[in-house]
């Protein structure tokens, strides 16, 4: 059985006369993948950072592994790993001393080279944060998020910008992390991505849940309205090229 690990229940949230979450009701399960897609504006962002306990809500309930966000906030943060806004790392610090950092205000004893193994970047242990890709720097934020060996992870369009390669290489370090027993939220824009690795999606718009499924029941239920794409004439598309050009490999990415 699929036991729930995040319960929203008639979230509200209105930024002054404002009403960008309207009464939406949805459960995470252990151990998925749930994405949360829609147009820009549809309430994504709040919705996560108001469950992160970042943000305050208008109204509604919401329990994090049995724990209720109004009684005890700070229990939730401590079992949560959030990809904070990359300006948030000291720009003095390499990426071992920044994990180390981020290890003490968690309380936690890690090693360093291990989380950087994790996610590929052992040969930039020395280096700023400023001086890697946006690949790596995604990577890299997605390391810190884990430092804390959090039930569950909350990522907020951790793909945007990145070129082909560097994306496939998070979807892999993504997968990683969910065989590794991770919750995972993850926002995006990209539906492929989604399609690969979301279990579950919550479709939003204008503050609404308009649609919640797995990917390919949502396909089928459009299929079986009757509804057909143009057909396909090639085998393969740009992205296919682009891919089979460059390689899929980690690289720079
Ligand atoms: P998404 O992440 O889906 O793009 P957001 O949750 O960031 O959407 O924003 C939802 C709506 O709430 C948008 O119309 C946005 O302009 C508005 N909004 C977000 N944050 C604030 C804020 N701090 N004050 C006022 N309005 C906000
Ligand atoms: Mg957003």
């Amino acid at each position: 059985m699929n036991n729930i690990i995040i319960s929203v229940k008639n979230l509200v949230k209105n930024y002054g006369n404002f009403n960008a979450v309207k009464n939406i009701s949805f459960d995470v399960y252990e151990g998925e993948i749930f994405g949360l897609l829609g147009p820009n504006g549809a309430g994504k962002s709040t919705t996560l950072e108001i469950i992160e306990t970042l943000r305050d809500k208008t109204s509604g309930e919401i329990i994090v592994d049995g724990i209720n966000l109004d009684t005890n906030p700070g229990a939730i943060k401590k079992i949560i790993g959030v990809q904070l806004q990359t300006s948030g790392f000291y720009p003095g610090l390499n990426l071992m001393e920044l994990i180390q950092l981020f290890a003490g205000l968690y309380n936690q004893k890690v090693e360093p080279m291990e989380f950087l193994k994790l996610v590929n970047l052992e040969d930039k242990a020395k280096n700023k944060f400023k001086e890697l890709s946006g690949g790596q720097k995604q990577r890299f934020s997605i390391a810190t998020t884990l430092i804390n060996k959090p039930k569950i992870i909350f990522l907020d369009e951790p793909t945007t910008g990145l070129d082909p390669q560097a994306r496939r290489n998070l979807w892999d370090l993504i997968k990683d992390i969910k065989r590794k027993g991770t919750t995972v939220i993850i926002t995006t824009h990209y539906m492929d991505e989604a399609e690969q690795l979301c279990d579950r999606i919550a479709i939003m718009d204008e503050g609404k849940i308009i649609s919640l499924n797995s990917p390919d029941k949502m396909i089928d239920e459009l299929v079986a309205t009757g509804f057909e794409r143009p057909k396909q004439v090639k085998l393969a598309n740009l992205e296919d090229v682009f891919i089979h050009l460059t390689g899929k490999d980690l690289r720079e990415s």
